[in-house]
């Protein structure tokens, strides 16, 4: 195991290097589907707040209403975030004519509360389907550390992430790639607790993590992308980013034995 993983980071490291990796295939995002429920519009940030409260519904008091339910005495609300909006006039400087423009000036708390908090007419509306068709190589250490893994569409700048609190990982893509990168955190929580946020050092160490076990299962079209994210965090050059990962080398060859040790899909993909 461990040579294994030693001779996937020096190759890793070498591509970086040279730059001789494949052609970076492009990143995607999961397109919103339509769904029946209010939430199914919501940003990825409120719909995360919604799956880590633990429900996959939820609604304010008067769309329950609408549908014939009513919330529970004593129920506790979720507060998400809606954008505060007005409309204003503004002038084109070259013509001189006047429209009519939608602006946002802020941001207020909306409570909503959950499906399992309120009472009355089932529910019938169904909620889209993100799930890929197959799952991620490695979705069996999720299982086994207990992590829940939930797809969701409306990302607008990222598109995965991992929560340290609940120990749950969102996604909003089906790459692989962004799936190996939570997982790494999620183990990295697993070596000494994570600091919240965007941290530079945890940053490196998802992501190269995350491009080693790419090249593992086959999905080297993303190591590209790693290298110029790492540099970035290690603000680096891209050329340089293996510079980058030398202070994180000991987190992240544990964060691998710990993924690596815990799967039983030690098959790579043939491509
Ligand atoms: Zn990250």
């Amino acid at each position: 195991m461990g040579k294994r993983v030693d001779e996937t980071v020096q190759r890793l490291l070498s591509m970086w290097e040279t730059g001789g990796f494949p052609k970076v295939v492009a990143k995607t995002m999961l397109a919103r589907k339509a769904g029946e429920r209010p939430c199914d519009t919501w940003s990825l940030a409120n719909q995360i707040l919604m799956i880590v409260s633990g429900t996959e519904d939820a609604r304010g008091f008067d769309q329950w209403k609408k549908v014939g339910r009513k919330v529970k005495k004593g129920a506790k609300a979720l507060y998400i975030s809606g954008p505060l909006k007005k409309t204003i006039t503004v002038k084109d400087e070259e013509t001189g004519e006047e429209r009519k423009q939608q602006i946002t000036y802020g941001f207020k708390d909306i409570p909503v509360f959950a499906l399992e908090d309120t009472e009355g007419e089932p529910v019938s509306a169904t909620a889209p389907n993100y799930q890929p068709d197959t799952l991620p190589p490695l979705m069996d250490v999720a299982e086994a550390w207990g992590i829940k893994v939930s797809y969701a569409a409306g990302g607008d700048n990222y598109y995965g992430k991992y929560m340290i609190n609940s120990d749950q990982i969102v996604l909003s893509t089906h790459d692989v790639s962004t799936f190996f990168h939570e997982l790494s955190h999620a183990a990295h929580n697993r070596i000494r607790p994570l600091k919240g946020g965007q941290n530079p050092l945890q940053e490196i160490v998802a992501e190269t993590s995350a491009a080693v076990l790419c090249l593992i299962y086959g999905y080297e079209g993303y190591v590209g992308h790693s290298r110029d994210y790492v540099a970035s965090y290690g603000k680096v050059k891209p050329e340089e980013a293996t510079k980058a990962v030398m202070r994180a080398m000991s987190d992240i060859e544990k964060v691998l034995e710990m993924i690596l040790s815990t799967t039983k899909q030690t098959e790579s993909r043939t491509a």
